[in-house]
């Protein structure tokens, strides 16, 4: 039997169109009511104490939207859809989360539990992916069809937009940008590997770099007085005011960094050419435009002729609120994919 064709009674316009965007991570979840123009009308933010049951978590998830829909004025029933992003390897058909690790969750079937708990469609996809999505369609991206998303934090993620959709391969596993050798040889990467852009790049990397420097061997840096007394995980803020102030050793760390970045962004534009390449994350977002021209300076040096015209190198704008953005976009998306089963049944 072929669907039947739906359409809601009801017209929708930008003061009845809400759906609600989720970023879980592993220590917060962020949860926001935002309209059809991407305007932010409530938000709700708890920590997600993931060492709790994962039916506790969820509770805590469902309370947060919840929450986010109270402040809002608005009734449980006039939100139309949920969009999450989520940290780790998630299948969007099924909604299953099959490994997130700093979750602690394996084989969670996220998105039958919210929707049992809320009684909203809901969708979920990679954080990463649903932070592109996020950037792509209402923010640095807007109006951009193929674009990468690269976000360096302490570790690097990525995800791929080819002709306005996400991308995601035959194992759903496309975008991990952060996993691209870049020095055969080199650091050892989380995933076993050695030499992945992560292991090279992202703040673990550069903290690293930094505390052998320093503390192995005897170099001089202000960055210790600047990351509050400590070379535990450096902050973005830190190293962008090292550099400012003339510090040597952490200009030379940037430096290859961004050499590093500049190749693997260079491969990537051989490899797929896109138009656009936002870079987010909180070392890119605390250091200053001269980093992305750096950046861009080298990929310019390793890209193929002509593969950079009209490419351009983006600073990411929508910070921590990328991913429930995106969930609102995705929430959306999917919506206008799969109609509700109640509206088949009336149809
Ligand atoms: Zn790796």
């Amino acid at each position: 039997m072929t669907q039947p064709e739906t359409k809601t009674a009801e017209t929708t316009n930008s003061n009845d169109d809400y759906v609600v965007g989720v970023d879980i991570g592993g220590t917060k979840i962020l949860a926001a009511v935002i309209d059809a123009e991407g305007t932010i009308k409530s938000q709700s933010k708890t920590g997600t104490k993931a060492k709790q049951e994962v039916d506790q978590v969820i509770d805590r998830i469902a309370r947060c939207i919840r929450r986010a829909i109270k402040r809002s004025g608005l009734e449980t029933s006039q939100v139309r859809a949920i969009g999450m992003g989520c940290a780790g390897t998630l299948d969007p058909d099924t909604g299953l989360v099959i490994l997130a690790v700093n979750l602690g969750w394996s084989n969670v079937p996220l998105r039958a539990k919210l929707e049992e708990r809320m009684g909203i469609p809901t969708f979920i996809d990679n954080d990463v992916n649903v932070g592109t999505l996020g950037e792509a369609v209402l923010g640095a991206g807007k109006g951009v069809k193929d674009l990468v998303g690269i976000f360096v934090g302490t570790g690097i993620g990525g995800g791929i937009i080819l002709d306005g959709q996400l991308f995601h391969g035959a194992n759903k596993l496309a975008g991990e940008v952060g996993h691209m050798i870049v020095k055969a040889g080199g650091p050892r990467c989380g995933c076993g590997n050695r030499g992945c852009l992560e292991a090279v790049a992202s703040r673990t990397a550069i903290t690293r770099q930094l505390r052998k420097a320093i503390l192995k061997e005897g170099k001089k840096s202000i960055l210790p007085k600047l990351n509050g007394g400590n070379l535990d995980m450096i902050r973005g803020g830190a190293l962008a005011k090292a550099v400012t102030r003339g510090d040597k050793l952490t200009t030379k760390i940037m430096r290859r960094t961004e050499k590093y970045l500049g190749m693997g962004i260079a491969s990537i534009v051989n490899f797929l050419s896109p138009q656009m390449i936002v870079l987010g994350g909180g070392v890119i977002e605390a250091m200053g435009s001269e980093f992305i021209d750096a950046v861009h300076k080298v990929t310019l040096k390793y890209a193929l002729p002509n593969t950079m015209n009209d490419f351009q190198i983006v600073k990411a704008k929508l910070g921590d609120e990328a991913v429930i953005m995106g969930g609102s976009v995705l929430a959306r998306r999917m919506l206008e994919k799969e109609p509700l089963e109640e509206k088949i049944d009336e149809a």
